[in-house]
């Protein structure tokens, strides 16, 4: 049954990954992504039964799950890559921070203020970003949160994490960098692997979670490259795995080909499915 679910996912996904171009050559910090197709202007509601996630380039994500949960994760939706003209989300359940560092938070006070979002992260994270109580959701790895039809896992990550609220001031100690672990009713179990290296204990969330989607960061230099996220697949033991955090600078020299041939020396079953940024892609 899972076997064949799996194969139904992974199809679909191929299908979509065929018509999904390159991401286009890095583009230096602050600068606007040139030639993207501007996103319409709203996102539609997730179709009945189906998950929809929407790659906003870099780590940036908008998940809406078929039971009405929207969940945006590392929500900068300003970064260099993100489509041009899209109207950024309106209404959110929940927003995902994976670590203090700027490309990841993004505009997430913003989106809290304007959405009354619950805003989750470690617990380092969420005190240094002073949001209204009822919001801040401070936790740590292990922890295990509900949201509307999705159960939020939140998992170790290999990396650092600081923030700087100020910029004139020196950056703060953030607690511990996280992934996420997505498990949504009746649907795909998405894993958001946030900035890391690979690990071991990718093995665990394997056996824990059984992801079926991995979302890994190639671009290398501060994370994994090509090679280390074709390890962290085999790893994770999932189908599908949706490159991000390449390409935004030029320092991120990891692509999506790159992964593909780690993937096939590696003789494992994981396909490289590359979304299209501002696109919705149904799960
Ligand atoms: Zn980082």
């Amino acid at each position: 049954m899972r076997t064949k679910l799996v194969a139904v996912l992974a199809g679909a996904l191929v299908a979509i990954a065929g018509t999904a171009g390159a991401q286009g050559t890095p583009a230096a910090q602050g600068t606007p992504a040139q030639g993207k197709p501007a996103a319409g202007a709203k996102a539609p509601a997730a179709a009945k039964g189906k998950t929809e996630v929407t790659w906003w380039g870099h780590a940036a994500f908008v998940v809406r799950t078929p039971g009405g949960a929207t969940i945006a994760i590392d929500p900068w939706l300003t970064n260099p890559k993100a489509p041009q003209g899209a109207a950024q989300p309106e209404a959110l359940d929940a927003i995902l921070l994976t670590h203090g560092h700027f490309d990841h938070v993004g505009e997430a006070k913003a989106l809290a203020q304007k959405t009354g979002a619950k805003v989750f992260g470690s617990f380092e994270l969420i005190n240094l970003l002073g949001l209204p109580e009822a919001q801040a959701v401070g936790g740590n790895v292990g922890g295990t949160f509900k949201v509307k039809d999705a159960t939020i896992h939140l998992v170790e990550a290999v990396h650092s994490s600081s923030y700087q609220a100020d910029p004139k001031a020196p950056a703060q100690y953030a607690g511990s960098a996280l992934g996420y672990v997505v498990a949504i009713d009746g649907g795909p179990t998405l894993y958001h692997a946030g900035d890391t290296g690979p690990f071991e204990g990718m093995s665990l969330i394997a056996t824990q979670f059984k992801p079926t989607v991995a979302m890994l960061p190639i671009g290398g230099h501060f994370t994994m490259g090509p090679a280390e996220a074709a390890q962290a697949a085999r790893l994770l033991k999932v189908q599908s795995v949706v490159p991000m955090h390449y390409g935004t600078f030029p320092l991120l020299q990891g692509n999506p080909d790159a992964l593909r041939g780690e993937l096939k020396k590696l003789r494992g079953p994981a396909k490289v499915v590359d979304f299209e940024i501002g696109k919705p892609t149904a799960l």
